[in-house]
């Protein structure tokens, strides 16, 4: 590994809504691609990376049964729709000479590979980019949760969530720029103060495995290089020394 990187294996988690960049519904191809670029450049520093892609940009569970569906079902929609963005996703790095393998929580013999823990280590360990696709492959979670426990499956170094903004917020800083911007926060901090990092679950699953969490803003190209070299604008969810 590069003696830059201080990080030897990390998970992404980006959001559907990531994807849509001024759209407001599906996938913009060039924001696909500029993501894919950063963690292209993240990959050439030898680092090795698992993703997951949130489905948000095409369809949520909950928001579907608000308006009457099934909610179980409902969230197989969703679930499928993170295997459409894991598909886009994996086109844009291979594009950027990147090796990558998409493995599904609901298998899909035609068109990537289940998803088997060790093969993904692998997978890894060969300098692929592991991209978890279908979320956990049970309803009732999101992706968020999924991110956690692949990258505690994993054995990851840190859990990185790539959001809108450079960090953690007690309130969002888009509606309210006097809000306070957090450097460090505990699993606890985020819990009982109920920030809008990750869902309650993740954040659990987190700590329990003692997964540091970095939150930082994926919309700034470089930030995710920057990041994996301890530099740049983040947020640190840890547990307290
Ligand atoms: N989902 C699910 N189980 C999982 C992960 C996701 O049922 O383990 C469904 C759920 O309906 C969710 C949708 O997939 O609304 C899209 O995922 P998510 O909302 O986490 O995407 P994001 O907000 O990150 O784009």
């Amino acid at each position: 590994m590069s003696p830059i990187a201080i990080h030897k294996r990390v998970l992404l988690k980006v959001s559907g809504e990531a994807l849509m960049g001024r759209r407001d519904y599906g996938l913009d191809t060039n924001t696909v691609v500029r993501i894919a670029a950063d963690v292209a450049d993240v990959v050439a520093m030898g680092v090795q990376v698992c993703l997951v892609i949130g489905g948000g940009n095409i369809f949520r569970g909950v928001s579907a049964a608000t308006a009457g569906m099934d909610r179980a079902q409902a969230d197989y929609i969703g679930m499928l729709a993170t295997v459409m963005n894991a598909l886009a996703m994996q086109i844009a790095l291979e594009k950027l000479g990147v090796a990558t393998r998409v493995q599904s929580a609901i298998p899909m013999a035609s068109v990537c590979e289940p998803y088997i823990r060790r093969r993904a280590e692998r997978h890894l360990e060969k300098g692929r980019v592991v991209i978890f696709a279908a979320g956990t492959g049970n309803p009732f979670f999101t992706t968020d949760t999924a991110a956690a426990l692949r990258a505690a499956e994993m054995g990851c170094n840190a859990l990185l969530k790539g959001t809108q903004v450079d960090g953690v917020y007690a309130a969002d800083p888009r509606k309210n720029p006097e809000a306070e911007r957090f450097e460090q926060l505990t699993y606890h901090d985020v819990l009982a103060h109920d920030l809008a990092v990750m869902d309650a679950s993740a954040i659990s699953l987190a700590r329990e495995n003692r997964l540091p969490i970095i939150v930082f803003n994926i919309h700034v190209p470089g930030a995710f290089a920057q990041v994996m070299r301890g530099d740049g604008r983040f947020t640190t969810i840890v547990e307290p020394p």
